[in-house]
């Protein structure tokens, strides 16, 4: 019998439930210390400045704060001070660290070690092996940008995103932070063309400033802070339940009899256990300068949010790369597992991540906050009608930048945004656009004309009541909250596209302003309001989760595209791609290899779910159902022996409605091996095989879902092998 690790993996649990111990381990950082424990494991600027030569560390910042080249010579140095104060902290070895289009993150560790001749070695680390390194690159996803022939790949240092000690059980690894291109200069990675779309944001925001006469901004830089939800279970239930270990969700399990349904879990009070595994991830966080901020209960049992405080974008794109590691890592340390998936269990709230977005000049000045002056108000007023247009032109690539076969669980399926993209201002901002659209306004003196640039906006605050829940992308203040990323996705995909989006936008106006004639008030307000007219249609206040809103939305024009196939399929599309090259975000052929690698890492992780299902039904669950069948059948011959033909009609009642529910499963199960196999005998491109991955083999999945999910509320509980979900939700 299986079903007793069940009752094992609970008696375990039990006893290191540190609610029964006395003596919980007091608090890792105590505010005193906190100061000191941020940062203390990154290369960043005060330990540059204590570190470097003055020569090299002005150079060095003026590298990493106006994107000025890198000097060879600086470089030796730079590694030099790395390696020592690495070393200080235990480093032994260093890494590239880089993001391949897989999703997560890849390292390959070198030590420090190098032979000095006599026997004898030192500890080295050169200028050139902190530029560049060469991992060999041929079995990371190219999407076809690489031969396995021309498997060379090349890492090359970002001195943007600071290096950092990453500490093991047995010493330290310098960890630093590179992009990733094949021997042709294309980029493999996703850092590479966020990178790019920092410039052109800036390149485009800096020519619109300048144009309206901001003659001091140089630079223009995006900004984002990801917030992350996340799902904890114990680990010994984790290990009982190989769909989770192989796919990260459930594709089983029946609904618990207590859900969300009170709504007593979100900002609920926070349970010793889950505060102490927090405590301690924040701790790690610090001391690897990710400032997290806050954390909370989320909506479901068992899940949770962590936010850290907003940054340049690259970085924050990085450190969330970094965070969600880390999760995972101090989650096994506390015996839990943390589950990023989109929807690891079905009937619950998934998980999503929110990319707040906005951008700043290099003298500080948020360019999505309102601001109090007329003329703040005009460049606010600039850049908030370019977010609008791009939503609005660019709803595709958003749409595509968000699209994974986790997210499909959650977009449009009331709990999340849908899969049509809107934008939601809040009805004062509203106001204003509509004002801006009529060119009139209403004071209390009566209907009076706008004038962009000489009137002073209505004070906007920052109001928390107005907002929108249901929204895939909400204005919230001063800066712009796309809510509708899944939670273990890289944010670096939707982070570029919302670079991009802004700054194609940005240039129309500009375009549209020059060829007015110039800057001037009323040119400004005459393009403004145009272009608000032509594209106010993204814009929707009311619930973007009722059938009223698609049918609404479709009346409109805008996209709805719920299935990841779908919504990847303009991505490669000419305009798309000229689009791309125009702002040199992906060359044509990064765009197309970017389009395979999505639609491929859909393929696999549907055929990897299928083939999980295949596998626990068949051996796992079915001969559970068996076993209470038979066990079904010999109840009814004994109570036919000891009282006789007419007292068996529940025993044959019962003996029946198993077995008609093991013949509904087995069925489904074998429907499902059938469309496996047929597409995996296809031989079709990396598309083709995600939309019949999408179209044939997930409604079967579907199918025999329910039908396990039946054989679970009918098999007696102590045959069931696998962790019923309310007892990985709640006994934690
Ligand atoms: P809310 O979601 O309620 O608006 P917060 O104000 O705490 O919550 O912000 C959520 C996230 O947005 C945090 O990660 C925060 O650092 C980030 N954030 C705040 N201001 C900005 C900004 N100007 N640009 C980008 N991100 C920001
Ligand atoms: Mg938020």
């Amino acid at each position: 019998m299986t079903a007793h690790l069940r009752q094992e993996a609970i008696r375990q649990i039990s006893a290191t439930d540190p609610r029964t111990k006395s003596d919980r381990a007091s608090n890792l950082t105590s505010s005193d210390r906190l100061p000191d424990t941020f940062g203390l494991y990154v290369f960043d600027d005060a330990v540059q400045r204590d570190r470097l030569p003055t020569d090299v560390y002005i150079a060095l910042r003026g590298v990493i704060e106006s994107g000025v080249k890198l000097e060879e010579s600086i470089a030796g140095e730079v590694a030099r001070a790395m390696k020592d104060w690495a070393i200080g902290h235990g480093a032994t070895h260093y890494t590239h660290w880089f993001q391949p289009m897989t999703g997560s993150t890849a390292e390959k560790h070198d030590s420090f070690l190098e032979p000095s001749g006599n026997g004898q070695a030192i500890l080295k680390f050169s200028g050139s092996q902190l530029v560049q390194g060469e991992p060999d690159a041929s079995s990371f996803p190219s999407g076809g940008l690489r031969a396995t022939f021309e498997a060379r790949g090349y890492t090359a240092w970002d001195p943007t995103s600071p290096a950092f000690v990453r500490k093991g059980p047995g010493g330290g690894t310098l960890t630093i932070p590179t992009a990733f291109c094949s021997w042709r200069g294309e980029a493999l990675d996703k850092k590479t063309p966020l990178l790019r779309s920092c410039e052109a944001v800036s390149k485009a925001s800096v020519r619109i400033l300048n144009l309206i006469g901001e003659t001091d901004v140089k630079r223009v830089n995006a900004q984002a802070g990801c917030e992350q939800e996340y799902f904890l279970v114990d680990r010994e239930f984790y290990k009982l339940r190989p769909d989770l270990i192989a796919c990260n969700r459930t594709v089983f399990g029946a609904a618990p009899y207590k859900g969300q349904e009170f709504d007593d879990h979100y900002f609920g009070n926070i349970s010793p256990r889950v505060l102490e595994f927090m405590q301690d991830l924040e701790h790690e966080l610090w001391l690897l300068g990710v400032p997290a901020k806050t954390r909370h209960n989320e909506v479901a049992p068992g899940q949770f949010e962590l936010a850290p405080i907003y940054q340049g974008i690259s970085v924050s794109v990085d450190q969330n790369m970094l965070t969600m590691e880390v999760l995972r890592e101090v989650a096994a340390r506390h015996g839990m597992a943390a589950l990023m998936h989109e929807k690891p269990f079905a009937g619950l709230n998934g998980s999503g991540k929110h990319l707040n977005f906005s951008v700043a000049t290099d003298t500080g000045r948020n360019l999505f906050d309102p601001g109090q002056t007329p003329h703040k108000n005009l460049s606010f007023i600039l850049f908030l009608t370019a977010f609008i247009r791009g939503c609005d032109k660019h709803q595709d690539i958003l749409r595509a930048s968000i699209a994974s076969a986790g997210n499909d669980h959650r977009l449009g399926a009331n709990e999340a945004p849908p899969a049509i993209l809107s934008l939601f201002l809040g009805s004062q901002l509203e106001g204003v656009v509509k004002a801006l659209i009529d060119g009139t306004v209403t004071t209390p003196r009566g209907v009076e004309t706008v004038r962009l640039g000489v009137d002073a906006l209505p004070n906007l605050p920052k109001d928390v009541s107005d907002r929108n829940r249901t929204s895939p992308m909400a204005f919230t203040g001063n800066k712009f909250e796309f809510r509708a990323l899944g939670s273990e996705q890289s944010a670096a995909y939707p982070a570029t596209f919302l670079n991009l989006i802004l700054a194609e936008s940005l240039d129309y106006l500009s375009d549209k302003i020059e060829r007015l004639g110039g800057f001037t008030d009323g040119n400004a307000q005459t393009v403004v309001s145009a272009c608000l007219r032509q594209h106010s249609r993204i814009l929707f206040s009311g619930d973007n989760y009722t059938a009223e809103w698609t049918a609404e939305a479709k009346e409109r024009g805008l996209l709805n595209r719920p299935t990841t196939p779908e919504a990847l399929q303009d991505w490669a599309m000419s305009s798309n791609v000229e689009l791309f090259e125009k702002y040199g975000v992906f060359s044509r052929s990064e765009a197309e290899s970017r389009f395979h690698v999505q639609n491929e890492t859909y393929a696999n992780k549907i055929k990897v779910e299928a083939r999980a299902c295949l596998d626990i039904a068949d051996t796992m669950v079915l001969p559970a159902a068996v076993s209470y069948q038979l066990r079904a059948a010999e109840a009814a011959e004994k109570v036919k022996d000891l009282l006789g033909a007419d007292a068996v009609a529940p025993q044959l009642e019962n003996l029946a409605h198993i077995t008609e529910r093991i013949s509904i499963a087995r069925n489904a199960s074998h429907l499902l091996r059938e469309e496996v196999s047929q597409v995996e005998s296809l031989d079709q491109g990396d598309a083709e095989a995600a939309t019949i991955f999408c179209e044939q083999v997930v409604p079967v999945m579907g199918d025999l879902r329910a039908a396990i999910d039946a054989l679970e509320i009918t098999v007696d509980d102590d045959l069931w092998p696998l962790p019923k979900y309310r007892e990985m939700l709640f006994v934690l």
